[in-house]
């Protein structure tokens, strides 16, 4: 039968891919297509690139704009963290829809299933499926189709910590993998992302759960292996969506911009400023739209940006006006090694009160070099082994690629398939 297994290795750097600390990538690259280009969504992270590879869109097209984003919701603006296991939920209540196109569980329902298990966000893991098409299994709540609720030995019962990492990996192999057989199987671990945050990149800890996370990758390949003997045509792809930089500074963007009266106050809901990590949505009330100009014109002054996209450039890097988003801003990097000679360090954006910040520790969103350098490999029908591609990628082209090895249509997706033949 034919299949598709997705490992993703949450924030893995491309260029961290190496024989000392993850072999077992290493060695699947030997058997699969490298894509050596291979870039993230914008922001960088992982809620919008969840919902960017469920459904083959942009931002702009599936409406997930950011880790945090703002709403127009009966005239005001309505900050919103899409982390939230609710949001998308939410969002169908209050805009009419939670994604704005179907999702690869709607489109594969009929043909096979998705099944997804993830160690992420809540609200990142829900936008494979937030209608409830496939299955869905999270620490924070586990959903068969129709958003009927999995309980007792049949959620997914883990922590966010090494053995339940190794856990998760384990019971995907064995039970979806082997037992359920979906047309789509994706495991979408946690690390290393997580221990990134709290970890200088380079450190003997970040070293550690690389290993740990190319283990895991391992089990799933070598599972594959298996159903390949055993007959089955599976489409193999493994693959990160972000990587990191190192925070060297804190900016606290709203601050700025409520000290230049460009913003009326903290709290108030004339400009509103959700961030992604080294990235910020700026979003102005259609009442101030007067004031836009003045704000791009800040922004563009201060020596904490890279790169301020105006109104009018948004869809370049895959963004729309939608809910009175104004500007998406990169915040400053530069290509220098941290204190483990690790490269990349971004200024980080200040979020919401209450939420933490990672001063010389890994963090992404934005623009930057090392942050938009996932890895990617597919090993599979149409793919040729040990070989490099060059060409321009990002998880757009995900859900057609899947879409294409499943001899299913991949209409109203903005991406391609990656086969070759
Ligand atoms: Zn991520």
């Amino acid at each position: 039968m034919r299949r598709v297994v997705v490992v993703v290795l949450d924030g893995m750097r491309r260029d961290l891919v190496g024989e000392a600390t993850t072999p077992a990538l290493v060695r699947f690259a030997g058997g699969a297509t490298s894509f050596a280009a291979h870039r993230s969504m914008f922001p960088s992270a992982t809620r919008v690139v969840s919902a960017s590879f469920a459904t083959g869109c942009t931002p702009a097209r599936h409406e997930l704009q950011g880790n945090t984003l703002a709403l127009l919701e009966n005239g005001r603006l309505v900050y919103h963290d899409a982390g939230h296991p609710d949001f998308l939920q939410h969002k169908r209540l209050a805009t009419g829809r939670s994604l704005a196109v179907p999702t690869l569980a709607e489109r594969l329902a009929p043909h096979g299933g998705m099944i997804l298990f993830s160690n992420v966000s809540p609200g990142a893991a829900f936008a494979h499926d937030p209608d409830g098409h496939g299955y869905i299994y999270h620490r924070a709540g586990s959903f068969a189709p129709g958003r009927q609720r999995l309980e007792g030995a049949q959620a997914l019962n883990i922590g966010q910590d090494a053995a339940g990492e190794r856990r998760m990996a384990e019971r995907f192999v064995s039970e979806v993998l082997v037992e359920r057989k979906p047309a789509l199987a994706i495991l979408w671990m946690g690390e290393p992302d997580a221990t990134q945050h709290l970890r200088p990149l380079g450190s003997p800890e970040h070293l550690a759960v690389l290993r740990q996370a190319d283990a895991n990758a391992g089990r799933v390949v070598e599972a594959v292996g298996r159903l390949r003997d055993k007959g089955d045509d599976v489409l193999l792809i493994v693959c990160s969506d972000h990587g990191h930089q190192t925070v060297s500074r804190i900016v606290d963007v709203e601050a700025e911009l409520v000290a230049a009266g460009l913003k009326e106050s903290r709290e108030s809901g004339d400009v509103v400023t959700p961030t992604s990590g080294t990235s910020t949505l700026v979003y102005v009330h259609p009442d101030h739209a007067a004031r836009i100009d003045a704000i791009g014109a800040f922004l563009a002054s201060r020596d904490w940006i890279d790169k301020v996209v105006p109104p009018a450039e948004l869809a370049t890097v895959g963004q729309a006006p939608h809910h009175g988003l104004a500007f998406a801003i990169s915040l400053k990097s530069e290509d220098a090694p941290n204190a483990f000679g690790v490269r990349g360090l971004s200024c980080e954006s200040k979020p919401v009160a209450g939420k933490a910040t990672h001063l010389h520790c890994g963090q992404h969103g934005g623009l930057a070099k090392y942050e938009q350098m996932p890895f990617l490999m597919i090993d599979g029908a149409g793919f040729a082994p040990g070989a490099a591609s060059h060409a321009a990628t990002s998880p757009i082209d995900l859900a057609p690629t899947i879409l294409a090895h499943l001899r299913q249509p991949a209409e109203g997706t903005d991406g391609r398939g990656l086969q070759t033949r």
